[in-house]
C-alpha cells in the first residue's frame, strides 16, 4: 500500500469498531499493541471496523480518536476506515466462490443451532440471494497457532465452529474475512488484541491459507471483567474513561497489564508515563489472566 509507512520491520494495528467510546478494557488492548510496536522500533496503525452499521453509534469513531491522542497513543500513517475496504472485501469472497472454498446457505439462526454448524447447505448448491449467507468449508485438520502470551492453541474447527459465516445476509463481510484481508493488506506482522479473541484466531489462521495470505503473529491480552465477572464492553455500557485524566486511565491500564506505575511519575503527563513504559515494557510482566481492574485514582 502507499501510504508513506515503511515497507519492513514490526507492524502493529489497533482495530476498534465505532459501537460506542473506548472503554477501560478497548484502551488496555490499545496500550498493549502500542507498546509492543513501539518497544520494537515497529509502527502502529488505527483501523475503525465501521461494517456493521446497525451498530455503528454517531459519533463514536470521533470519540475514539480524540480519546487516543489524549492518551497520547498517535498512531502512523491515515486511519483505515473499513468501510472503504469494500472492493478488497468482495474479491476475497468471489475468490473464495471461485475455488469452490465457500457455498451459500439460508439456514435460520436457530436451524444452524448453538453449536458447530452441521453443513446443512454443504452440497446444496444454494444460488445466492438476499437470504443467503456465504459459509466457509473448514477443515478436519486441527488449525494450530502459537500466542506471544498463551503459548500454542489448536483447534478443530469442523467440531467447535463448523463451516462459519464469511458473508453475511446484510451483504456486508463478516468480522473474520475483513480482518484478515485487511491485517495483510496493511502488512500487519503481529495481532495484538484482547482474550476474548484467542479462539477466534485458528479460525482466522484458516481462513489466511485459504486466501493465501500472509500470517501474522498472535498476542491476546488479559480481558478486563466487570464486577459481575462479564467482559467489559460496550454492549455491558461499561463505562467511557474519557471523563476520567489521561493520567490516571493510562497508569490503571498500564498497572493491568503488569507495569505498574514507580510512584515517582505519579500523575505526570501521559508522555512521560508513555516513554517510562516504552523503557519498562515487557511481555514477560503481563499476566494472562482476565480480572477486575483496579478502581481508576485520579
Ligand atoms: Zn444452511
Amino acid at each position: 500500500m502507499d501510504d508513506g509507512l515503511s515497507s519492513v520491520g514490526y507492524r502493529g494495528r489497533f482495530a476498534p469498531s465505532p459501537s460506542g467510546a473506548l472503554h477501560f478494557g478497548s484502551v488496555v488492548a490499545a496500550l498493549g499493541s502500542f507498546l509492543q510496536a513501539r518497544t520494537q522500533r515497529g509502527e502502529w496503525l488505527l483501523r475503525i471496523e465501521n461494517i456493521d452499521p446497525p451498530r455503528e453509534v454517531s459519533g463514536a469513531t470521533d470519540a475514539i480518536l480524540r480519546e487516543l491522542e489524549r492518551l497520547g497513543l498517535f498512531w502512523d500513517g491515515p486511519v483505515c476506515y473499513q468501510h472503504d475496504r469494500r472492493e478488497a472485501h468482495l474479491a476475497a469472497r468471489d475468490e473464495l466462490i471461485a475455488r469452490g472454498l465457500a457455498y451459500h446457505c439460508r439456514c435460520s439462526r436457530r436451524q444452524s443451532g448453538p453449536g458447530a454448524y452441521p453443513g446443512t447447505c454443504r452440497t446444496l448448491h444454494l444460488t445466492p440471494d438476499a437470504t443467503a449467507t456465504l459459509r466457509l468449508r473448514v477443515s478436519e485438520t486441527p488449525i494450530s497457532i502459537v500466542d506471544t502470551l498463551h503459548g500454542e492453541v489448536v483447534e478443530t474447527l469442523t467440531e467447535t465452529c463448523g463451516d462459519y459465516v464469511v458473508w453475511r445476509v446484510e451483504d456486508w463481510p463478516a468480522y473474520h474475512l475483513a480482518v484478515v484481508v485487511d491485517d495483510a493488506w496493511h502488512g500487519i506482522t503481529e495481532v495484538v488484541r484482547g482474550a476474548d479473541l484467542l479462539d477466534s484466531s485458528p479460525r482466522q489462521r484458516y481462513l489466511q491459507r485459504c486466501l493465501g495470505l500472509a500470517e501474522p503473529l498472535y498476542c491476546h491480552l488479559p480481558l478486563a471483567l466487570d464486577v459481575d465477572g462479564a467482559k467489559l464492553s460496550k454492549q455491558t455500557l461499561a463505562c467511557p474513561v474519557s471523563g476520567q485524566p489521561a493520567s490516571a486511565v493510562l497508569t490503571a491500564a498500564l498497572g493491568f497489564l503488569g507495569h505498574p506505575l514507580p510512584s515517582a511519575l505519579t500523575g505526570a503527563p501521559p508522555a512521560e508515563l508513555l516513554a517510562w513504559a516504552r523503557s519498562a515494557w515487557s511481555l514477560t510482566r503481563v499476566p494472562l489472566s482476565a480480572r477486575q481492574p483496579e478502581p481508576l485514582n485520579p
